[in-house]
C-alpha cells in the first residue's frame, strides 16, 4: 500500500531531487533553476504538440492551465511559448500553485513523446532496460515466440502502390 503511495506521488508531485522511477526510465539529479524549461516550451495537447498560435488561441479558452503561457514564435515542431510566472531570478511565481505538468517536469513522457533535456537541466535520465529486453517484454505480453517477432507482425508484402506518398 505504501508503496502504491509513493508511486502516485512520484507520478503526481515527484520529490525535486533523488531518483524517481519510471516504467522505462530512471530520473536523478535535481532543478537548478536554469528557467530554461519555463522560457521555451513545447506544449503537447493530446498525443500532438500544438503546432499552430491560431489553435492555441482556441485552446487556452477552455483549459485554464495554458493562460500562463504567451506564444513566442512557431517553428518546425509547433510554437515555443514562455510562461508568465518566470521571475526574473528564474524562480516560478507560483511554485505552490503550479500546474501539474509543471510539478511533474521533467519525467519520461518529455522522452517518449521525442523531447529532450534542456542543455543545462540539473536532470538526468537513465534507461531501466536494454532495448532488446524492452522488445522481448513487449514479445512476451503478446504471447509471440521473440525469435519469431518480426515473421510474426510483418505483413506480407504487397504490390507497390503508384499513389502512395513516401513518408
Ligand atoms: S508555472 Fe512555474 S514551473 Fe510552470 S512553467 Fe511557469 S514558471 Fe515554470
Ligand atoms: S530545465 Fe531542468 S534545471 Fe532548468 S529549470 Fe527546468 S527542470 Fe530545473
Amino acid at each position: 500500500m505504501i508503496k502504491l503511495v509513493n508511486q502516485l506521488r512520484d507520478y503526481f508531485d515527484p520529490p525535486q531531487s533523488g531518483p524517481v522511477t519510471y516504467d522505462y526510465y530512471v530520473r536523478t539529479g535535481q532543478c537548478n533553476q536554469c528557467g530554461q524549461c519555463c522560457s521555451g516550451i513545447y506544449l503537447i495537447h493530446g498525443e500532438d504538440v500544438i503546432e499552430s498560435i491560431e489553435k492555441f488561441d482556441k485552446l487556452k479558452d477552455r483549459h485554464e492551465d495554458y493562460q500562463h503561457f504567451v506564444p513566442i514564435e512557431e517553428t518546425d515542431v509547433g510554437v515555443r511559448f514562455r510562461c508568465r510566472h518566470l521571475q526574473p531570478d528564474n524562480s516560478c511565481g507560483i511554485y505552490e500553485d503550479r500546474p501539474l505538468f509543471c510539478k511533474k517536469y521533467p519525467s519520461e513522457a518529455t522522452l517518449l513523446f521525442g523531447g529532450s533535456l534542456a542543455p543545462k537541466c540539473g536532470f538526468a535520465f537513465k534507461a531501466k532496460h536494454k532495448f532488446t529486453e524492452i522488445l522481448e517484454k513487449a514479445a512476451e505480453k503478446r504471447k509471440l515466440h521473440p525469435g519469431k517477432l518480426l515473421n510474426d507482425v510483418m505483413p506480407e508484402a504487397q504490390p507497390a502502390d503508384p499513389d502512395r506518398i513516401a513518408g
